[in-house]
């Protein structure tokens, strides 16, 4: 699997003008080896989409939500529908980031945004991770649990349109990523709950990536065995530089 960089920029840059220049940085030189996916906030996309139109090098990106509604219309203050994202050329959305969770969403609520993602054709990236760095089989409850509410009642078919991406909450912003082994442990452990509840192995069919203080430096390490295949980039996609030196990183 050629590996996936989705670059998150939060509630980041401040104005639409430092979101152009940020994403300009972003132009690359020739066809990368690694898919990318930049998630800015909702209301800086269709600058997003119009730019990514024009400027040479960044045609191949793609575009992507950094939360949606739970449903397709109707009474939901504050929330975006998947058809809103479409609209401006996003092609996937995060779900069930820590951020999010923290400020309340449920297991439940995240099931139901999940279904609304795949039903609408969005790639989803779920996010799941535990709060504390612990080594008492802890940490791959919660996962179980995130993940079986998370997927609940969707169709296998649906899930090829799935990525995981294994955020534990310590290692995000903190400058302390897990070590290349336990990202790789909690991946392996990751495919085999898919494959329990899909029913077959899915290494080819659903992909891992690892998110939590990743920079240039620390890349290419988690890549290896073939478990984790890509990246959720927070504060090192604030930068062209930080970002394509990833890139750089992880297919030479
Ligand atoms: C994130 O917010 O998903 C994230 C991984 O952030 P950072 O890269 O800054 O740890």
């Amino acid at each position: 699997m050629s590996p996936l960089l989705v670059a998150n920029w939060k509630m980041n840059p401040r104005t639409l003008a430092r979101a152009q220049t940020l994403f300009a940085s972003y132009a690359l030189k020739k066809k990368p080896r690694a898919g990318i996916v930049v998630c800015p906030p909702a209301s800086f996309l269709p600058a997003m989409h119009a730019l990514r139109k024009k400027k040479i090098g960044l045609q191949t990106i793609a575009l992507g939500g950094q939360n949606i509604g739970p449903a397709t219309e109707g009474a939901f203050t504050g929330n975006i529908s998947p058809s809103m994202l479409k609209e401006f050329g996003a092609g996937y959305v995060i779900i069930g980031h820590s951020e999010c969770r923290a400020q309340g969403e449920t297991n439940e609520l995240i099931n139901q945004k999940v279904k609304t993602a795949l039903a609408a054709n969005l790639h989803v990236l779920l996010c799941v991770g535990e709060i504390e760095r612990v080594h008492d089989g802890a940490e791959f409850s919660v996962i179980r649990e995130q993940i079986a509410i998370a997927l609940d009642g969707v169709t296998k078919s649906r899930m090829k349109r799935l990525t995981i991406c294994y955020e534990p909450v310590w290692a995000i912003g903190t400058g302390n990523p897990a070590s290349a082994a336990e990202a790789i442990e909690v991946g392996l452990f990751i495919l085999r709950t898919i494959a329990s509840v899909i029913g077959k192995h899915p290494r080819n069919a659903v992909r891992v990536l690892y998110g939590g203080s990743v920079n240039a430096e620390n890349a290419r390490d988690f890549l290896e065995h073939d478990v984790i295949s890509g990246f959720l980039v927070g504060g090192e996609s604030l930068s062209g530089r930080s970002l394509l030196g990833i890139l750089h990183a992880i297919t030479k």
